[in-house]
């Protein structure tokens, strides 16, 4: 009888043991180098089945390593030239320097989290703040959770379970992938009632909805996408007047965590401030969008609706952590003392295109003489991350045209340090208005990096 030829293929072990193998578990991690060749040699071992020839160890050992590498490698920092500012796969907010330097000190070190020093009592981790909050917003009292959605569940569980909530089919949104206000309310328990229509919802409508098992009234910011045209949508002050009649809470979910208006900013975002003076009885938003601060969840509003959310079971379920409470102290205390031209977010947002165009023409003058073909044009940043999707920021950016722009940017990603551009036509777009200023020689020398070896001459 035959010898069956997958015999040929060595174990996993074998590879492990020999000292390319040694060699690679040493800096990649034996458990995972480990998973990896298993499933190379079952791989293998299915082709070979099929007639291929055996792969000799030493290549299925450089696919094992490979694979493991993307994991080993870890969260890589990226230069983002998207022009998106807040890019949820590139996650989001960046934080201020400042508070990225807290963040580390206070992560290796015991701290003060929980209890406050002169007295020695025990306190709660997110009420400085809480306490900053209040200040900003003059809401009578103020959460912090992990992020907004875990917000919004608390806040409906709290208030609405078992209740019915009407909420405006015009704001029935998905924001990310896993984020539906339909499926919020049902983790939350609370029944939705659709009011009006996708264009236009009347305070008639929401007020037919009304009922004696009512628990609460829900306004969402549909802070990705706009309905234009033939619309019509009630003022949040009409829907806080009719939950007050009736004797419900009216909750408005705001998304993007502008606290106060700020002509600076360009769009029709709502703020923290604006939705309280309207009447909401709660108001949430995120502390990784326009506020420019880590992920968080932040809920202001009435002192009664506010305890009762703190404390409900779930609260610890979705509470935030030492480091998020660290960064987000440090911005709210930037925005407290009008320092908040700091965070990186906010400065993205109110550069003049001049100065955006500036830096450009410097990535340029770096790229120059090393590469034909790099122009600085005229570009459309966005805010993005579920932020005023209409409102485009103007802005510059450098084109470095290829036949093959795709693959120039694939290679901009995996290089080091690692660069996330647009691809417009035929050419690679690399938007300065996420770009900071310190970041345009690594900028420059990731492109020419990428550059390097590529056969690509298409340059006008
Ligand atoms: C972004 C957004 C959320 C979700 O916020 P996370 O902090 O990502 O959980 C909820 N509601 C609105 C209106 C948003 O814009």
């Amino acid at each position: 009888m035959a010898a069956d030829p997958r015999s040929a293929l060595p174990s996993v072990d074998r590879i492990l043991r020999s000292e390319p193998g040694r060699r690679a578990a040493a800096s990649l991690g034996r458990p995972l180098l480990k998973v990896e060749l298993a499933e190379v040699l079952a791989v293998a071992r299915d082709r070979v089945a099929r007639g291929a020839e055996a792969p000799p160890a030493d290549l299925l050992l450089a696919e094992a390593a490979h694979r493991a590498s993307v994991v080993a490698t870890g969260l890589t920092p990226v230069i983002n030239a998207t022009g998106v500012i807040l890019h949820t796969n590139l996650g989001r907010a960046p934080l201020p320097l400042d508070a990225a330097r807290t963040v580390a000190r206070t992560a290796v070190a015991a701290s003060d989290l929980e209890v406050e020093r002169a007295s020695g009592d025990r306190s709660r981790r997110t009420a400085r703040a809480e306490r900053l909050l209040c200040a900003l917003t003059g809401a009578e009292d103020a959460l912090v959770v992990n992020n907004c959605a875990a917000a919004l569940v608390l806040g409906l569980t709290a208030i609405a379970k078992g209740k019915q909530v009407p909420v405006s089919r015009g704001e029935l949104i998905e924001i990310g992938g896993e984020f539906r206000i339909p499926d919020i309310l049902r983790a939350s328990g609370a029944t939705l009632v659709e009011v009006g229509t996708t264009n236009r919802t009347r305070v008639s409508d929401y007020r037919d909805a009304l009922g004696p098992r009512t628990g609460a009234i829900l306004k969402v910011h549909p802070s990705n996408y706009r309905v234009v045209g033939f619309t019509a949508a009630p003022s949040a002050t009409s829907l806080a007047k009719l939950a007050r009649g009736h004797g419900v809470p009216f909750l408005y979910d705001v998304g993007s965590g502008l606290l106060d208006a700020d002509a600076t900013i360009p769009g029709e975002e709502p703020d923290v401030v604006g939705a309280l003076a309207d009447g909401a009885d709660l108001v949430t938003c995120s502390g990784d969008k326009l506020l420019g601060g880590p992920q968080a969840g932040i809920v202001v509003g009435s002192a009664e609706l506010v305890r009762r959310l703190r404390r409900h079971p779930l609260a610890r379920a979705v509470r935030v952590d030492k480091m998020q409470v660290a960064a987000l102290e440090v911005v709210l205390r930037m925005v407290a003392t009008e320092r908040s031209g700091e965070v990186p977010v906010v400065r993205m947002l109110r550069e003049s295109a001049d100065a955006v165009r500036r830096r450009a023409v410097r990535l340029a003058g770096l790229l120059d003489g090393e590469l034909e073909g790099a122009h600085v044009e005229r570009s459309d940043a966005v805010v993005g991350g579920g932020a005023m999707p209409e409102v485009t920021l103007p802005s510059w950016a450098v084109h470095v045209r290829r036949r093959s722009p795709e693959d120039l940017a694939a290679r901009l990603r995996t290089g080091a340090p690692s660069v996330f551009s647009r691809v417009e036509d035929d050419a690679v777009v690399l938007d300065l208005r996420t770009v900071a200023e310190e970041q345009v020689p690594d900028l420059a020398r990731a492109v020419l990096y990428a550059l390097e070896g590529d056969d690509d001459l298409d340059e006008d």
